[in-house]
């Protein structure tokens, strides 16, 4: 698709790579302080998790409200369907439709 996208996978598997090389550094850490004797391990915390996962996958939330349009659609939609739009601005009702979404929680105005 676009170039924007592609870069994007790129700087995602970039980062994942950097994270593996960062992990078995802190893995052979922790096995040199088991070998003295201490009883460490890594445990990665998860709370973060849900987060994470989504902005890798690049998938809008489906419990999240569209930043944009201050409410929420089925299926999910966030500021990245907005891409095309010049200037920002919650979809109408018409685009909705067109885009093949359904508004879920009414705007509150
Ligand atoms: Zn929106």
């Amino acid at each position: 698709m676009s170039r924007v996208v592609e870069q994007m996978d790129k700087l995602i598997a970039e980062c994942e790579e950097l994270r593996d090389v960062a992990l078995r550094q802190a893995n052979d850490a922790i096995t040199v302080l088991n070998e003295l004797g201490y009883r460490y391990r890594l445990v990665q915390d998860q709370s973060n998790d849900a987060e994470t996962n989504s902005n890798l996958s690049r998938k809008p939330r489906a419990d999240q409200d569209c930043p944009v349009c201050g409410y929420q659609t089925d299926p999910p939609h966030d500021r990245r369907s907005h891409r095309s739009q010049t200037i920002k601005a919650p979809f109408t009702e018409a685009e909705l439709v067109a885009k093949g979404l359904k508004r879920l929680s009414p705007k509150t105005e």
